[in-house]
């Protein structure tokens, strides 16, 4: 299947890693030129290595935390006019909502929230202007269905959802489509990380295992396609059937 992709320019966001790492390598493979963030020069190096190892094309790096506006600037000037982005980044600790604190959600929303907004706000005019640009934000089955001690998780989450839910609508005739891809247990380092807390999930899944982030990929992917073109405002999950909802 031909999605169109070779040539377009894509900024993958926690890309040094997991479902990031997974989703830019798939992205590239298919010929798009990526530009992988991530905050940490080391571990990004060696990933956007591997890429080139294994496509022939290095993506461009940028050293950025999106939780700041500093790092937005960064990933900007690193990739101001993508085709396709791909927002993403580290999830928050799992804890009890009565401990978490003012800063905890700050730390949250910035995270998970703001930065995604600000890339949005950023990034969504120049793709309208040019007549076609994919969005695809990775959050998480717990949108869908509260996960004990995710908090931090799910708020800023449906909140971005419903942000998203919106722009879609507003750009929706200038060929830019905006949707979210929502993993379940994805066997990731950041799920071996979870602990406990994926154990609990793994164990719910009606396929009786974790994904793969190459699976989780292929979705990202196909809804950064020519093909999906008619799919926006969307939120698909990728969870084996753990989410037991008809629609
Ligand atoms: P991960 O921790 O393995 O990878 C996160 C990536 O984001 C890394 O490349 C990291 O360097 C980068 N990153 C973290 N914080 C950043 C920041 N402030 N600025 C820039 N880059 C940053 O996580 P993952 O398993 O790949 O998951 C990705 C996202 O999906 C997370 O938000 C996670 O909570 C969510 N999620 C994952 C699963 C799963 O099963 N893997 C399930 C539900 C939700």
């Amino acid at each position: 299947m031909d999605l169109n992709l070779a040539g377009r320019r894509a900024l993958v966001c926690g890309g040094s890693r997991g479902l990031g790492y997974a989703c830019a390598l798939d992205l590239a493979r298919e010929g798009a030129e990526i530009t992988l963030l991530a905050r940490s020069a080391d571990t990004l190096d060696a990933a956007a290595d591997r890429i080139g190892g294994d496509t022939g094309h290095r993506p461009v790096t940028c050293v950025a935390d999106l939780a700041t506006p500093h790092g937005i600037e960064a990933a900007l000037d690193a990739c101001p006019a993508p085709d396709i982005l791909v927002t993403n980044a580290g999830g928050p600790p799992s804890r009890g909502y009565e401990a978490l604190t003012r800063d905890d959600w700050d730390n949250a929303f910035a995270t998970t929230f703001l930065s995604a907004e600000a890339l949005i706000r950023a990034i969504v005019p120049g793709m309208a202007a040019r007549g076609w640009g994919r969005v695809v934000a990775i959050t998480s089955v717990a949108v869908r269905q509260p996960v004990l001690d995710l908090d931090l998780s799910t708020a800023p989450r449906l909140a971005l959802t419903g942000y998203i839910a919106g722009v879609a609508r507003k750009v929706a005739a200038q060929g830019v489509t905006l949707n979210c891809v929502l993993p379940g247990p994805i066997l990731t380092e950041r799920v071996a990380e979870l602990g406990p807390v994926a154990d609990m999930l793994i164990a719910q899944v009606p396929m009786g295992r974790a994904g793969t982030p190459e699976e989780f990929a292929a979705a990202c992917t196909f809804l950064c396609g020519q093909r999906s073109g008619f799919i926006t405002g969307q939120s698909l999950l990728v969870d084996g059937g753990l989410c037991r909802t008809t629609f």
